[in-house]
């Protein structure tokens, strides 16, 4: 294996290092030998150089008309999509999920930049008519200064695009601290952005750990906003050190996702459904399916069936294209999972399938695991209430449409859900009733497009969306304009009055 290269932090288009000189390493999860790169130890100094390079940054990007924003953004896809196979292999070298869906990261990031490219001639507002003579009246989006975006580490380039993007073509500037178990796909990203045009300064990378290099940017006063995405932990905590500055705070957090299986439904399509969106990305998806709430007419046979797919799963190195199932990300994560499975046993639930590490061969130096199936699961049970974020899925046996719906909502989080069904009147209701900000119909809890609304209730976030138009509404403001061309004084709600 050759020399792991160092990665310098980016501050207003400069690659330094961290003022402390610190590093940190960033390893394979699939084989933890492998050095992927060496990163920036960052701290509070380092952060407050971002931000200032960001603040500077802004002074002239703002003004940039938006539609040449957009054009560098279009350029950068083009980028994108001619590296997407090294990118693609980057990050399945530093986080494990195999390569077919590294490959769907690196798209939705593509898909992300054509979509906020478009933007740049569209970042609509309104016009209305005035209640009174003579006066025009609009209401435009104006961008709000440096914004601070901090990311997971499971879709490394895919949540980092969808902060940035937004961010910049409104004409804010960013300064971004993604995960330190995956930064490398940050870079990649941001790369392309450089390389189409990008002016110093507009986007900053600062890399270290939550605490160290995270907490400084949500307590800068100079950061006027803070996207997060990661655990429902973390993110309580950013609010309340956000509040100390007024920040605008925008979150994306847990879920705990279910699919409903009806006694109607097409089982084989629901068996293809659920392998994927339980096993999919290991499990370590926001979306991922950790429950299944099947009507007890069909659970058994829904579950011997997943059982037997289940088993066809290759765990092991994403590199490998008939790999289909990668690592944990470290050694926390996995002992997180082992830890659950144990919790459910101890509860009463049955393994139907897997339950053990993965430990010989192959997988000596990685942290694989089994692709898990509990039954006879009940939905107090934590491994029916707490997210684990691992190959592990629940199957809870219901009677009737509204317990299953009952039992769908019955969790902390609501970001995504699930029915598989045939009757068309159940399947409306479930889409009136799910308590989620995302819902399903005969697919399973994963595969969200980028232009439509990204978000749960709940645990899950704030009220606020990533994705589509909405996005904006995070990293931008609302200033209502009134132009009164009467030449004389004419006031609101009084002279017009009856
Ligand atoms: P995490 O909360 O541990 O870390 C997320 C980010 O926050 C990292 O960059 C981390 O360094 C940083 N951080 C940690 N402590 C911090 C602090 N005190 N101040 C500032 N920043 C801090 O989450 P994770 O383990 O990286 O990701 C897994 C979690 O993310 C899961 O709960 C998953 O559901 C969630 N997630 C949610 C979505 C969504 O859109 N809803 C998408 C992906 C992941």
């Amino acid at each position: 294996m050759s020399e792991p290269k160092t990665y310098m932090n980016l501050i207003g288009g400069e690659w330094v290092a961290s003022q402390s000189g610190q590093t940190f390493e960033n390893r394979n999860p699939a084989d933890t030998r492998e050095v992927i790169g060496i990163f920036q130890r960052s701290g509070a100094e380092d952060v407050d150089a971002a931000v200032q390079a960001a603040k500077r940054a802004y002074e002239s990007w703002r003004l940039t008309p938006a539609p040449k924003r957009g054009e560098i953004l279009f350029r950068a896809a083009e980028l994108l999509r001619q590296r997407k196979e090294q990118y693609a292999r980057d990050m399945t070298r530093e986080m494990g999920k195999v390569l077919q869906e590294a490959r769907g990261d690196v798209q939705e990031a593509i898909d992300m930049l054509y979509f906020m490219a478009g933007e740049g001639r569209r970042l609509y507002g309104q016009t209305t008519p005035s209640e009174m003579p003579n006066k025009f009246q609009m209401s435009v989006r104006v961008p709000k200064g440096v914004c601070g975006l901090i990311t997971p580490w499971n879709f490394p380039m895919a949540i980092p695009s969808w902060k940035i993007l937004p961010a910049i073509i409104l004409g804010n500037t960013v300064v971004i601290k993604p995960a330190e178990d995956a930064p490398l796909s940050t870079y990649n990203l941001v790369q392309c952005l450089l390389d189409a045009g990008l002016p110093p300064g507009v986007v900053n990378i600062v890399t270290g750990y939550g605490e160290e290099a995270g907490e400084p940017l949500v307590r800068h006063p100079e950061v006027k906003v803070i996207s997060f995405t990661g655990s429902t932990a973390v993110g309580q905590h950013i609010t309340k050190v956000a509040a100390e500055t007024m920040k605008h705070v925008s979150l994306e957090m847990g879920g705990k996702n279910g699919i409903i299986v009806m006694d109607d439904a097409d089982l084989e399509l629901a068996v293809q459904g659920i392998l994927w969106g339980a096993f999919g990305t290991t499990g370590q998806r926001c979306t991922a399916s950790s429950r299944i709430i099947a009507h007890r007419a069909i659970a058994n046979e829904l579950a011997e069936r997943l059982a037997v797919r289940a088993r066809e799963i290759k765990v092991g190195n994403g590199l490998d294209e008939t790999v289909t199932m990668g690592p944990s990300i470290n050694a926390d994560q996995y002992n997180i999972v082992c830890n659950y499975v144990a919790i459910g046993k101890q509860e009463g639930a049955r393994v139907l399938l897997g339950g053990e590490r993965l430990t010989e061969g192959e997988y000596a130096h990685g942290y694989f695991f089994q692709p898990t199936i509990f039954v006879d699961v009940t939905p107090e049970m934590r491994i029916a209430q707490e997210e684990i974020f691992g190959p592990v899925t629940a199957i809870i046996a219901v009677d009737s449409f509204d317990e299953a719906i009952a039992v769908a909502n019955g969790v902390k989080y609501g970001l995504s859900s699930s029915i598989y069904t045939r009757d068309v009147n159940k399947a409306f209701r479930a889409m009136r009733d799910l308590d989620t900000g995302i819902v399903y119909v005969n697919a399973p809890t994963i595969g969200a497009e980028i232009h439509l609304p990204f978000g749960g209730t709940k645990a899950t976030g704030n009220g606020h969306r990533e994705g589509g138009v909405q996005a904006l509404e995070v990293f931008s403001e609302w200033k209502s304009i009134y132009v009164d061309y009467s030449g004389y004084l004419q006031r609101a709600q009084i002279d017009n009055a009856e």
